[in-house]
């Protein structure tokens, strides 16, 4: 199985990609605090034209912005609202998964974090972790 394959929780919406992934990272942004519902949000960088989608006429796209105002498209199943899929403006080329959403998570182990400054105080990050203040590119 390619380690980027994975479904919404209906089931109706399911991608994969061949491509290794470019990077994992853990967002503590407010908008995807708010977005999943939880402290953050782990994504996946993956070439944005190497994945292929099956039922993707269920996905919904709210259209977000980057703290310079960049969009960022944020795709979601219409049928169970899960995240799946973040287009972002200054990464172009890169679609980032929601790492949530894949079917085999065990390997991500992310180890850089973006957005500490709007992380909360319960959430532990490890010392040795790349700790980004806000994001680099938006
Ligand atoms: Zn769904
Ligand atoms: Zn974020």
């Amino acid at each position: 199985m390619p380690k980027i394959a994975g479904s919404c929780l209906c089931g109706s919406v399911r991608y994969s990609s061949a491509a290794e992934p470019a990077m994992t990272a853990v967002c503590h942004c407010e908008n995807c605090q708010r977005q999943t519902g939880t402290a953050f949000s782990i994504i996946v960088g993956i070439a944005a034209d190497s994945l292929e989608f099956e039922g993707d006429d269920n996905l919904g796209e709210f259209l977000d912005q980057g703290e310079t105002g960049g969009a960022v498209r944020r795709r979601f199943c219409r049928n169970c609202g899960s995240p799946i899929l973040s287009l972002v403006e200054s990464a172009p080329g890169l679609g980032f998964i929601k790492a949530g959403t894949l079917e085999d998570r065990s390997w991500l182990n992310p180890t850089m974090h973006i957005w500490c400054d709007t992380a909360q105080p319960w959430v532990e990050i490890s010392d040795d972790a790349v700790k980004i203040p806000r994001n680099p590119t938006t």
